[in-house]
């Protein structure tokens, strides 16, 4: 008697080879979260998975979870899209791994959530398409970290209440919120200073409905200061530093 079969809609955010014909993927599914599985035979089967298994692909899986609680068992999978060129294009691809590694370390295992699954896979879809990729990704990131609870406060300072937003005010990453000039401490080494512009407008990509989030274009200057946000709140709450971002950097402030 094995484990009940499930099934969901997937990505793939890292597959290995194991021994000959064997594959271990990390999946972000729709219906049970992220989660470890093995494909038995993946590298020799013709019909079940042959050219699926890839990084980033969008998936329509079956799957069993072990007993053991180790590695769930991945059955059948049917291809929606592979998402080839976040593959086969450079610039997609470090955009990517950025989000593949926030991923990876950033949520728990096996704990669904359909908005983190449905924008993650908007974020794919759009950076296959899209040719702007800082401003696909720092999208991106302004409503995962609110869906993953670390919404940033930008309603007002949070020193005084003022709400005003105007010149002088700048982003405090270790309380996630905004500092106007008057609430700054001297010295403080973890502000970034922020634009009304920029607040506004990662304020409105907070809410906007998911269909109409690509519309929203970053000025040159907002996605310089969103960019240096994002990547310096993402690296207090991992308490880590995000090595494909260090890679991209330098892709990321070009391509704006
Ligand atoms: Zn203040």
């Amino acid at each position: 008697m094995g484990a009940p079969e499930l099934e969901s809609d997937a990505l793939i955010l890292h597959c290995r080879d194991h021994g000959e014909s064997d594959k271990i993927i990390t999946l972000l599914t729709k219906n049970s979260g992220k989660f470890d599985g093995i494909a038995k035979g993946a590298n020799r089967s013709k019909k079940r998975f042959v050219n699926k298994l890839e990084l980033f692909s969008f998936l329509h899986i079956t799957y069993q979870d072990s007993r053991t609680g180790g590695l769930s068992f991945i059955k059948e999978a049917d291809l929606h899209t592979s998402f080839l060129r976040l593959r086969n294009d450079y610039n997609r691809y470090a955009t990517a791994s950025i989000i593949q590694e926030i991923l990876l370390y950033g949520i728990g295992e096996k704990e669904p959530d359909h908005q983190v699954f449905n924008l993650t896979l908007w974020a794919f879809h759009q950076l296959d398409q899209n040719k702007q990729q800082a401003n696909i990704l720092y999208l991106y990131l302004i409503r995962l970290f609110d869906l993953l609870g670390y919404r940033p406060d930008l309603s007002a300072c949070l020193g005084c209440g003022n709400s005003e937003i105007s010149r002088g005010f700048s982003f405090n990453h270790a309380t996630g919120g905004l500092l106007c000039n008057h609430c700054q401490m001297a010295g403080a080494a973890s502000l970034t200073p922020l634009s009304a512009g920029t607040i506004n407008i990662l304020k409105k990509a907070m809410h906007l409905p998911l269909e109409q989030l690509s519309r929203l274009q970053l000025s040159q200057s907002a996605l310089a200061e969103a960019g240096k946000l994002l990547h310096r709140y993402a690296r207090t709450l991992f308490q880590r530093e995000l090595h494909a971002w260090k890679i991209a950097e330098k892709l990321l402030t070009s391509d704006t």
